[in-house]
């Protein structure tokens, strides 16, 4: 029986490029488990986008004196890009700035205020009399008062993640300008957080969280615990999503209050997209579906406690059915942070491994298969060329590329380019099978509960079963004294290949796909990714990277490769790379480093 299962990620805000930090975050483990599901035969709906609003776009339109839409919609494109080049299959990605996305931002807001979710408060900002206006949180930076980091952000300390609120910086001054800016009054709306703890935020964090990693869920426990207090969700800016209320010209809804929503709302507009407009409810409404949110570990306090108490306190939208609540998420496998060379990453000292530029001299599956086998889920990790060249040569092409090389041109070759008829079976050849076999069910398991590491890493051993008994059987020497007897090898060996493809498809969909055709299939394992332009009522036009999963043929389950099969002429699947792309790529990112620092 299939499962609804809706994989979101975190939304990349359209003012930089991704970097391997953010591949690996949230993208890949996201692609990765979305993929797995298509194969096992559930519905699965992957969605995400661009964040258009907040001030990170604004302050770099301001620094490159260009309008924020003319920032979002650059990077908006090379995020459409990127995904196309590293075969991300979101079923729609899109951005926030829709009317789609601003109509149902709003209307979580009505809702919550009809609720009584809201409430006015006047509060102290910080005023720059230099320029006139209320500064947003990220135009402030200053000493963070917990831990003593002297560039911390308005919002959020970049060394210890506590969240922030721009006047509790010590020394606050402007980023603009440098100026000291003052405080004054303003009036906004807040998220009645304490409200919504006593109303079952707080219970629901206690309950039934067992399979949630450690520290997200202790971390979302500690915030609902004592101290909570209500949060802004509206400012005093002109970039955004307007407050939906005649009296409240000028202020906009929080980007943070309005890109989660953003799950949500790239649902709805999914189902719109196909013509089949309710057809998002499947995800959002069902109690059997199952809802993850791929993110990284500064996310945490958004998605586990804020979003969630946003659904809670919403309770239904664009929904009849009185027995109907909106799900909340069933798990939020926040990743750490990955470092590169032992720093920590930054785009603006141009410390990264950019992956638009990766992908200019790296095929898509090396980089996928790194970013999987030094993935952050437990702990923070590092990005070392020594140890991507090594990983690269020694694993994927010494292990796995060369297995199915060796294997499939011996059978073109010396077979007729077709898989070969076995004799019977002795005990070896049946046990190599069942164990492959089997490890369908369990790598299934680890995928699904979001070990991707430990899932990769038992199927590169299976892959080392294989080439053992490939090493021992040695078809090379047995076909010049027993031709069926070096047949039923090759053809054990074939279908071990056909189920390791399956296995590894999901991390390493490009050199999979071609694998399927070097066995001889016809059709592809996975469905096909584009990009599309939608119009909307109103005429606002964006452009969206959509799937279309019904081409896919691939099934999570063991080969059923039929002898005699004619196959296709075989290719490596992988290259070795030289040495030197080790010191090359150091010396590429010091220059790089050295630049941005003059
Ligand atoms: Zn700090």
């Amino acid at each position: 029986m299939f499962e609804h299962i809706l994989v979101s990620i975190a939304w990349p805000y359209a003012s930089a490029k991704i970097h391997a930090g953010n591949v690996t975050g949230s993208h890949l483990p996201g692609d990765i488990f979305a993929r797995y599901h298509r194969l096992a035969g559930d519905r699965v709906l992957m969605v995400s986008g661009s964040d258009t609003h907040g001030t990170p776009i604004t302050v770099v339109a301001e620094r490159e004196n260009k309008s924020p839409r003319e920032i979002f919609e650059h990077f908006h494109r090379g995020f459409l890009d990127l995904f196309l080049r590293l075969g991300i299959t979101y079923d729609l990605f899109t951005h926030t700035d829709t009317e789609n996305h601003h109509r149902v931002s709003q209307d979580f807001f009505s809702a919550l205020l009809e609720k009584e979710y809201l409430y006015r408060q006047v509060q102290e900002q910080l005023y720059s009399e230099v320029q006139g206006r209320f500064l947003p949180d990220r135009y402030v930076e200053g000493t963070c008062p917990v831990c003593g980091y002297e560039a911390a952000r308005g919002d959020q300390c970049d060394r210890c993640n506590t969240l922030l609120d721009p006047k509790d910086l010590i020394d606050p001054r402007s980023k603009v300008d440098g100026s000291s800016p003052v405080l004054r009054q303003t009036e906004h709306y807040f998220l009645d957080l304490p409200k919504l703890a006593r109303a079952g935020l707080a219970e629901w964090l206690q309950q039934g969280k067992e399979h949630w990693r450690p520290n997200v869920i202790n971390f979302a426990r500690h915030y609902v615990g004592e101290g909570l207090q209500g949060r802004p969700i509206t400012r005093d800016l002109a970039w955004g999503i307007p407050v939906p209320l005649s009296d409240w010209q000028g202020k906009c809804l929080y980007v943070w209050f309005e890109a989660v929503i953003g799950y949500f709302s790239a649902s709805v507009e999914w189902a719109h997209n196909r013509g089949e407009p309710e057809a998002w409810k499947d995800w959002w409404y069902e109690s059997a579906a199952k809802t993850f949110y791929f993110i990284g570990k500064d996310n945490i306090t958004f998605h586990a406690v804020i979003w969630s108490a946003e659904l809670m306190g919403v309770e239904r939208l664009y929904e009849d059915r009185p027995s109907k609540k909106l799900n909340l998420p069933y798990d939020v496998p926040a990743n750490e942070f990955m470092n590169l060379e032992g720093k920590k990453i930054s785009g603006s000292r141009n410390w990264a491994v950019w992956m638009d530029d990766a992908l200019d001299r790296y095929d898509p599956d090396p980089l996928r298969y790194y970013l999987t086998v030094a993935m952050p889920e437990a702990r923070d990790t590092d990005w070392r060329w020594d140890d991507f060249l090594r990983r690269n040569n020694d694993e994927l092409v010494a292990t796995w590329g060369n297995l199915a090389h060796r294997a499939l041109t011996f059978a073109y070759r010396r077979f007729d380019g077709r898989v070969p008829a076995p004799g019977p079976l002795e005990d070896i050849d049946v046990q190599l099978l069942s164990q492959i076999e089997a490890g369908f069910g369990p790598i299934g398991e680890l995928i699904g509960a979001c070990k991707l590491r430990s899932a990769l890493s038992e199927v590169m051993a299976l892959a080392r079963e294989v080439n053992r008994y490939l090493d021992e059987k040695a078809p090379w020497f047995q076909i010049k004294e027993d031709r069926e007897a070096a047949g039923t090898t090759i053809y054990v060996v074939l279908k071990a290949i056909d189920s390791l493809k399956v296995l590894f498809s999901p991390f390493l969909p490009f050199s999979s796909e071609r694998l399927h055709q070097y066995l001889g299939y016809e059709g592809s394992l996975f469905g096909r990714s584009y990009t599309s332009a939608f119009e909307e009522e109103g005429g606002r036009v964006h452009t969206a990277l959509c799937y279309d999963g019904s081409s896919g043929t691939g099934e999570w389950k063991p080969s059923e490769l039929p002898a005699g099969q004619a196959l296709g002429e075989p290719e490596p699947l992988f290259k070795k790379l030289d040495e030197s792309v080790v010191d090359e790529e150091r010396a590429r990112m010091a220059a790089r480093n050295l630049a941005a620092q003059a």
